[in-house]
């Protein structure tokens, strides 16, 4: 590659909804970017899409909980786009429980990727872009379930305090590096964690047929639709920019107007 080189991003969760949209959208603007998901199978795939459009991709197999996985996925991106740019804490899921009956289990499993996963993206990122001497971008996903609670799914809302805490903790600590460490917190995004939310609320018997608890959510956004994943890929490109470089430690939520604070 060449000494203009823009550099290579690792996005967690890529293969596909959310994280897929940015990787496709930083890779059509020049950055190498690394599939990063525990999905071999659509990762791939998605890799090779990105490819056949033009842009430079690789899938890697990573559990983000698991950080070996992690610091190897962004090896291979220093060795594949001459250094680290930025991470995009992406990969997530939520698993609805009634509030009185969450049990251990539930918190457990959902804070070990969507919050500890975060923690392990923000430290292996920065060690990378101190190493190098590159002021990066670090961004992580939350949601608007970080700034609300949703009693169906507490521990979920707890996982994404956590990033809006993470984010603004590392924020402090790495700022004399001058990396950016920054979040967004999307609303209600059509993909297949929604798919699979609108099954589980059903069997818990939360809502009597499939879409209803989408509709239910969609009721109360002030701009009277819910989203897709193409409409969070332009808060991530101004976040991975030059023009955020004074900007850290914030949350920019992406919801239609769902939260304001
Ligand atoms: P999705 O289910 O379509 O995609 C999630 C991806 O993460 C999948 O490819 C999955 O394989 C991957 N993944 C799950 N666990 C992983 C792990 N341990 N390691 C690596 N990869 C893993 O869902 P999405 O809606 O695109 O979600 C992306 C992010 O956006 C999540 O953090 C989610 O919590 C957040 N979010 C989604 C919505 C929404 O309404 N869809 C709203 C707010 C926030």
């Amino acid at each position: 590659m060449s000494s203009e080189s823009l550099g290579g991003v690792v996005i967690t969760g890529a293969a596909q909804g959310i994280g897929l949209a940015v990787a496709q959208n930083l890779a059509k603007i020049g950055y190498g970017v690394i599939i990063a998901d525990i999905n071999e199978k659509v990762g791939k795939e998605s890799a090779k899409q990105i490819v056949a459009a033009g842009g430079q991709a690789l899938f890697c197999n990573v559990d983000v909980s698991n950080r070996a996985s992690v610091a190897e996925a962004i090896q291979n991106c220093e060795q594949a786009f001459e250094f680290l740019h930025a991470i995009v804490n992406n990969a997530g899921f939520n698993r609805p429980q009634l509030f009185l009956e969450t049990t251990e289990d539930n918190w457990n499993q959902i804070m070990k990727v969507n919050g500890l996963g975060v923690l392990i993206g923000i430290q292996e990122a920065a060690k990378s872009m101190i190493a190098s001497g590159h002021k990066g971008k670090i961004i992580s996903t939350a949601s608007m379930a970080g700034r609300t609670g949703f009693g169906d799914f507490a521990p979920y809302c707890a996982s994404k305090a956590a990033v809006i805490s993470l984010t603004q903790a590392a924020a402090r600590a790495l700022a004399e590096h001058g990396i950016n460490v920054n979040a967004f917190g999307p609303g209600v995004v059509e993909t297949d964690l929604w798919t699979q939310l609108d099954e589980d609320l059903m069997e818990m018997g939360v809502s009597s047929k499939p879409g209803e608890a989408m509709e239910n959510f969609s009721a109360g956004i002030p701009m009277g639709h819910i989203s897709v994943p193409q409409d969070i890929v332009g808060t991530v490109q101004f976040l991975i920019s030059p023009e955020s470089d004074y900007m850290t430690g914030q949350c920019l939520m992406i919801d239609g107007g769902m939260t304001m604070q």
